[in-house]
């Protein structure tokens, strides 16, 4: 296929994506959206699509109102909260030690300094929780408090789990100060929509049949209010694509495009369901190729390769290093990418190299958007991994 078709394909996949839908939370309508039309994509290439279904809460976003001494504080609802509708003298906690002497019965506790410094994550996330997290969360649920107010450096929510029932809000230190600087009654309410949703990782397939198989991967949800065009449309409209591009006859094994749905959902359904009924037996798994925040502007793409052999590696290193702006960077860990790492499948990850100097100002905001794009490296990347799956051979004979 001509290039000038690929950027057509592109800038419609990229348009559709991150501008009509935008917002695509895993369990939410516009999630449900994308799935529909990835699946209906994959299959009109002929592909054969597996819908892996799972359960998740689908949040709607919440409005929160604190009042303290006849004023209203602004507030906003962390991700995943309950709702509540409660007044109660409140209690300052700013470290470990002072919520282990705390009494929290009918108060509000108020979080602050050591306790809000960084995300809390959440009780059932698999691969990374540590006890400094685990054992705040516990006492917490110990403790009890009617609600809880963080205070926090960074406007981001310092609790994001479906699975914590106390409700919860998240202020900033300039609008927090107050509660800080006195003390007396707090009256918050909280109106927060959790329903029980579902979602579904999107599973194309060629060559179904064939036992052994290269997955190339992307996630197909975002966080909450960002229209994820880096996070990650890219790539899922580099997958998208490249079903166009390789055809059964392109290789003798399966080629499996797969969508992810949890990358940034709390406790990572769709990865965990996948773990669970594919990735029992890794050797099956000749490479997997993860695609996530491709083709930022800024800066070349990034790429490293784990746990191949050589014969891999050096295809790799053909293919990566004659293509002009890509470069092999130290390995990261955020991404989906990790799922095959642990299993000591050979993997290979794509991103930008400048995403790591964005992650807290632009990822997961508002300002993640397709003008961030340089359509060129998108289509450079979709090249790459076309050559990858069509020069791999297999070693051992099926
Ligand atoms: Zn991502």
């Amino acid at each position: 296929m001509h290039n000038d078709k690929l950027f057509m394909k592109l800038d419609e996949i990229l348009n559709y994506i991150s501008v009509e839908i935008g917002e695509r939370l895993t369990g939410s309508e516009n999630n449900k959206k994308v799935e529909a039309y990835a699946e209906n994509y994959f299959k009109n290439q002929g592909f054969e699509v597996e819908l892996q279904r799972f359960s998740c809460l689908d949040f709607k976003r919440a409005d929160a109102e604190l009042t303290f001494q006849g004023e209203t504080i602004p507030v906003k609802p962390s991700y995943y909260t309950t709702g509540c509708d409660v007044t109660g003298d409140y209690v300052k906690i700013e470290t470990v030690a002072e919520l282990k002497r705390s009494h929290l019965t009918d108060k509000i506790a108020v979080l602050h300094g050591e306790l809000t410094a960084e995300q809390i994550m959440p009780k059932s996330f698999p691969f990374y929780n540590p006890e400094r997290h685990q054992e705040i969360v516990r006492l917490l649920e110990e403790k009890n408090p009617a609600a809880i107010v963080t205070v926090v450096e960074k406007d981001e929510s310092i609790f994001e789990d479906g699975d914590f029932a106390i409700p919860s809000v998240y202020v900033s230190m300039d609008e927090g100060e107050v509660l800080l600087e006195n003390n007396g009654e707090l009256k918050l309410v909280i109106d927060a929509a959790r329903e029980d949703s579902h979602g579904a990782n999107v599973i194309a397939r060629l060559n179904p049949e064939k036992s052994r198989k290269l997955v190339i991967t992307a996630h197909l949800d975002t966080k909450s209010g960002t229209p994820g065009a880096l996070d990650n449309a890219t790539g899922i409209a580099i997958l998208l694509l490249l079903s166009q591009l390789i055809k059964s006859e392109d290789m003798d094994f399966c080629l499996e495009l797969l969508l992810l749905n949890g990358e940034d959902y709390y406790s990572i359904p769709g990865q965990l369901a996948y773990m669970e009924t594919y990735l029992q037996k890794p050797e099956n798994i000749l490479l997997a190729i993860n695609c996530d925040g491709v083709g930022l502007k800024k800066g070349p793409t990034a790429v490293f390769s784990t746990e191949c052999d050589s014969k891999t590696e050096d295809l790799l290193n053909q293919i990566i290093l004659d293509s002009t702006g890509m470069v092999f960077i130290d390995p990261w860990v955020q991404g989906d990418h990790t799922l095959f790492v642990m299993k000591h499948i050979p993997t290979v990850a794509f991103t930008s190299e400048g995403i790591f100097d964005i992650l807290d100002t632009v990822i997961h905001t508002e300002k993640d958007t397709i003008e961030l794009i340089d359509h060129e490296k998108v289509i450079k990347a979709v090249r790459v991994i076309e050559e990858m799956v069509k020069k791999f051979k297999l070693e051992v004979p099926l």
